[in-house]
């Protein structure tokens, strides 16, 4: 007997584990635990340093190297998308919506502000608008507080330097 889909019934190749190609296909991308793990799977594969600096080398390798027809392509697509779908009034009211642009602002942080922990975003936003600081005057000002800096590994260095100091000179006064 044919084995068959056993979403839809349609046939199925011999190596198959019970459902068809576009079957199998639509049932990994509706379990969010399959969708989870593969997503998973691609951020490490895509995280690994190799990975990363050999994709720049190909892109900024292409991007020099682009043939004309190439680029004459690009920058027709780029017009067909403004024609057929971003003019579209529909489209332009979706990216016009209120929580569409707060998603697109917050997306926007935390490109800009990805050096910021989150929970200090609010400080760093205060520093500018309540004390004045220059952003980047804001981010030294908080640096020193963000695990990972320079900045915060001079002051770890200094608060040990000074606990010795003071401890040097406790015993000193102990001495006597
Ligand atoms: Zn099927």
């Amino acid at each position: 007997m044919d084995r068959v889909c056993r979403d839809c019934g349609g046939p199925v190749s011999r190596q198959s584990k019970g459902r068809c190609k576009p079957c199998q296909i639509a049932y990994m991308q509706s379990d969010p635990e399959i969708a989870e793990r593969r997503r998973a799977a691609i951020k490490r594969h895509c995280a690994q340093p190799e990975v990363k600096s050999a994709r720049a080398l190909r892109l900024r390798n292409y991007l020099q190297n682009m043939p004309e027809s190439d680029r004459e392509k690009r920058r027709e697509h780029g017009r067909r998308q403004y024609r057929d779908c971003l003019s579209r009034p529909d489209v332009v009211a979706k990216t016009l919506a209120p929580e569409v642009r707060r998603r697109a602002g917050r997306a926007r942080t935390d490109t800009v502000l990805a050096w910021c922990p989150p929970e200090l975003r609010e400080t760093y936003r205060e520093l500018i608008r309540r004390n004045g600081l220059s952003a980047s005057d804001a981010r030294a000002a908080l640096e020193p507080s963000i695990p990972g800096t320079v900045a915060h590994a001079k002051l770890t260095i200094e608060n040990f330097n000074l606990k010795q100091k003071l401890r040097v000179e406790r015993q000193q006064r102990e001495a006597y």
